[in-house]
């Protein structure tokens, strides 16, 4: 396999490490601006060949799901009445609560505890939701996507791998109708 077979875009801005984005189904390489992307895509093949097949795999179940119907008020609700049950359950406490459109992401939670829902993520069934609120929450805990972190997630979500496939499979759902 060779990267160069792949579509893909390459970015250059200023960081410190690279990283290989898929958010668009499309292999995206973001380098720090003095890097070569040729010696990159080479050391990492193997790695890319396999989030290039789970990509492929995710596009193909995404045509199966349907995306929820509700309103952004109701979404709100939905929401907050999760974030109240995870961060009580987890014992966290969040700062503020944002909704925005985001293009890259369902949610993010800052060094400040705030956290971002995508407003896209009204789209998503109840379970994914909560999952996906118990994921960041999460993160007031742990930074990191470690060992520690995905045992805390366990406790709750002994599947959690396949919600957070099911979070890339919705994704791809989508980005396909717009
Ligand atoms: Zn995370």
């Amino acid at each position: 396999m060779d990267p160069e077979n792949f579509p893909h875009k390459v970015s250059y801005r200023n960081i410190r490490y690279p990283r290989i984005e898929f958010t668009t189904g499309e292999l995206h390489f973001v380098l720090p601006l003095n890097s070569q992307y040729e010696e990159l895509s080479r050391k990492h093949e193997r790695w890319i060949q396999k989030k290039w097949t789970f990509i492929q795999d995710c596009l193909k179940e995404s045509e199966k799901r349907e995306l929820i119907q509700r309103s952004n008020d109701e979404f709100k609700g939905l929401a907050l009445s999760l974030i109240i049950k995870a961060a009580d359950e987890l014992g966290v406490k969040p700062n503020s609560v944002y909704f925005r459109l985001m293009k890259t992401k369902w949610a993010s939670i800052s060094s400040k505890k705030n956290l971002t829902i995508n407003k896209l993520a009204r789209c998503l069934p109840d379970h994914l939701v909560e999952y996906m609120i118990v994921h960041e929450l999460t993160h007031l805990k742990q930074k990191r996507h470690n060992d520690h972190f995905w045992e805390i997630i366990a406790k709750k979500f002994p599947d959690y791998e396949a919600l957070e496939k099911e979070l890339f499979v919705y994704w791809f759902r989508l980005i396909s109708e717009r």
